[in-house]
């Protein structure tokens, strides 16, 4: 069975780039009829992890992602390290050392003077001598002195580091006890029986090292995807002066959950040249075979694009509970057909999308007064209301098509073009010049309304005229 898994650190919330390789490892596991499990690295025990694991779940939800079985929390896990502390003492393949601090910063300065590579010089990796009393010392595990370790990668291939270049005996357990990053992460990633690793690439000179722990404990080690990072336009480590990094700003932001998975889907990873995928398609079609060997760039406007899309292609009830979470209530409202259908093809944004909502369905609480300036010109109160007798006299005013129609004919019988209508009732309507087909406007706010609306533009603006 494939086993995947996302091990954050907490930070408080869920970072976008985590996101992408949580999504990775959950599609992995979702098209493989496998496991996606959850551990919180928060072996920094300042931080709260309760907190964070409570973010990345309330973001996991809010995107339809789901993990398997219970959290893991490192920090909950310090017996167990204890154990494999203990076994690789036993078995000889981990040691007690005493080098005090002083002095491993004299051989680190002696080293650099030497331009030399720094690491721990193996002092007691076979110490026999007498161990100094009382001294504090930390675990060390004996890495490998020559030969290779080839960290066999999925998406990079085989990468083959010098044992002798980068290793030296790396501590395990610290002075007070306490187990170090990769001798853990190796260690849980084990016992919970994870078999693919996918992960950020900023992690890839951190494997040899859990590799060495593996072979040490008889562990198999699972199959490794090091995924490049996701970069600004510049060619830069994306940061947070490129866009947010928390997740739920996304959803502040008025993104959908399909477009924002979509766009990191795609961040990194492509079948063909296919751009838009559903979750199911995703689900289905995602192999981290091929993920892109070199980085990803992040671009605002393919994010907007795909929001764009999904808006224009939800159905409209889905969309009304969207624009719930924006303080839009429309479930009830009798025009929300029209209403939505007017305005999806034109908000980039949930949030964008409620925003002009609220401007039609609210009466204009003043007039932008350039458009004012432009519209209200000498015959354009005589036009309005014209128009306006017209509203009052019909009886039948439902769809767009009926005002239209009432329109039309205020420009038939005054023989004006479009626009000496169109502009000051826009105006009247909307307080501005921009927004959706007045038909559909009026259609949505209803008879009265329109009514009411243009009147009180004429009383507030006849002044300019
Ligand atoms: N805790 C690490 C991070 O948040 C991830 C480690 C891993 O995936 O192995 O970057």
């Amino acid at each position: 069975m494939i086993v995947t898994r996302f091990a954050p650190s907490p930070t408080g919330y869920l970072h976008i780039g985590g996101l992408r390789t949580a999504l990775f490892s959950y599609l992995w596991a979702r098209k493989n009829g496998g496991k996606f499990l959850l551990r919180i690295e928060d072996t920094d025990k300042a931080r709260n992890s309760q907190e964070a694991a409570a973010a990345i779940l309330k973001a996991f939800e809010w995107l339809g992602l789901e993990h398997d079985g219970e959290i893991t929390y490192q920090s909950q896990r310090d017996d167990i390290y204890a154990i494999y502390i203990k076994q690789l003492l036993d078995e000889k393949k981990a040691y007690k050392c005493y080098m005090s601090k002083e002095e491993l910063a004299e051989l680190r300065e002696t080293q650099m003077a030497n331009k030399e590579r720094t690491k721990y010089n193996g002092k007691y990796r076979d110490f026999e001598g007498e161990m100094p009393d009382d001294a504090e010392c930390v675990i060390r595990i004996k890495a490998p002195l020559s030969g290779d370790i080839i960290v066999r990668d999925g998406v990079k291939g085989d990468i083959t580091f010098k044992a002798e270049d980068i290793l030296d005996d790396f501590v395990i357990a610290r002075g007070d006890g306490s187990p170090t990053y990769n001798f853990v992460v190796a260690i849980d990633d084990h016992l919970m029986g994870v078999t693919e690793v996918i992960r950020g690439d900023d992690h890839l000179s951190n494997t040899p090292k859990q590799i060495v722990v593996y072979e040490a404990l008889g562990f198999e080690v699972p199959k490794f995807y090091h995924v490049p990072m996701i970069h600004n336009s510049e060619g830069k480590k994306l940061s947070k002066r490129d866009g947010a990094t928390d997740v739920m700003a996304y959803k502040e932001m008025g993104y959908t959950p399909e477009a924002l998975l979509n766009f990191l889907v795609r961040l990194g990873w492509s079948h063909g040249d296919q751009e838009i995928f559903s979750m199911d398609e995703m689900r289905e079609l995602f192999n981290p075979k091929d993920i892109n060997k070199s980085a990803s760039i992040y671009n605002t406007e393919k994010l907007d694009w795909l929001n764009s899309h999904y808006i224009k292609n939800s159905p409209n009830n889905a969309l009304a509970k969207l624009l719930e979470q924006y303080g839009l209530v429309l479930t009830s409202h009798d025009k929300k057909e029209i209403l939505l259908d007017a305005l999806k093809e034109r908000a980039k944004t949930l949030k964008e999308m409620a925003t002009l909502v609220n401007e039609i369905i609210l009466a204009p609480l003043s007039y932008d007064e350039k458009a004012v300036e432009k519209s209200f010109k000498a015959d354009a109160i005589e036009i309005l209301n014209a128009f306006k007798e017209k509203v009052i006299s019909s009886d039948e005013l439902h769809l767009p098509s009926d005002y239209h129609h009432l329109m039309q004919e205020v420009v038939n019988e005054m023989a004006i073009g479009f626009g000496k209508i169109g502009q000051p009732l826009r105006v009247a309507l909307l307080g501005k010049m921009s927004g959706p087909g007045l038909d559909s406007v009026m259609a949505i706010i209803g008879k009265d309304e329109t009514i009411l609306r243009i009147s009180n533009a004429i009383a507030a603006n006849t002044a300019s005229v």
